[in-house]
């Protein structure tokens, strides 16, 4: 089997169900570029304003929306989100996605796209369960450096209920304290609620924290 890396670098077969991964130092970034204040305009800067502007005014919405939740994703995204987990698992195996988004330094992470495994790693679900190679986790940070977002969660599929596996919990694919896993049962058939799914804290050193039911909706927004 071929290795990939683990937090302490140590090589290990090949995850039977996540690999194992650790976020490049190029997943976190500054603030976004500021179009200028005078001057002629660039080509192109309308468009890098306009989409300043909605990234903006989706920010302040949401912060006004949902202030407390640790956690937010548009009805739009997550839908699709759903529906892209269920077409690649087919209805027979597992599927999975980085949901890439950004990080506030109070900690909200707003889920804003997702990348699924399958089109990072073309061989991901080819035996029915998530096995992700570690040497394509370059492409993941390359996109992530190239639109200004970092990984805030992962998801995946299981076919029953969303308890996390002893491979879940042995090979977080981002082992960094803090990182957030969530898991849909029933390869995402609806409904997929806040309360059916899985949602694990990583602590770091092979520790997990689940957020309780009675926490998942302030924890996590789903609207705007
Ligand atoms: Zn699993």
């Amino acid at each position: 089997m071929a290795p990939c890396s683990t937090p302490s670098g140590r090589p290990v077969p090949r995850c039977i169900c996540l690999a194992t991964a650790r976020p490049s130092p190029g997943t976190t970034f500054g603030a976004r570029r500021c179009p200028r204040k005078s001057g002629a305009l660039l080509p192109g800067s309308f468009n890098i304003w306009r989409s300043f502007m909605s990234f903006s005014i989706a920010e302040i919405t949401c912060r006004l929306l949902a202030p407390r939740h640790e956690l937010s994703c548009s009805w739009r995204l997550w839908c699709r989100l759903l529906s892209g987990l269920r077409a690649r698992g087919r209805g027979v195996g597992e599927s999975g996605a980085f949901l890439l988004g950004t990080r506030r330094d109070s900690g909200r992470r707003r889920i804003v796209d997702f990348l699924l495994y399958d089109d990072l790693d073309p061989h991901a679900l080819e035996t029915g369960i998530v096995r992700l190679d570690g040497r394509h986790f370059g492409k993941l940070w390359d996109l992530c450096k190239a639109r200004g977002l970092t990984v805030v969660a992962d998801v995946h599929t299981h076919p029953g209920a969303a308890d996390q596996s002893g491979s879940d919990r042995a090979h977080p694919i981002i082992a960094r304290a803090g990182h957030l896993a969530l898991i849909m049962p029933n390869f995402a058939t609806p409904p997929v609620t806040r309360e059916r799914l899985g949602i694990y804290r990583y602590c770091g050193g092979g520790e997990w924290e689940i957020v309780p039911l009675r926490h998942r909706r302030e924890f996590f927004h789903i609207g705007f």
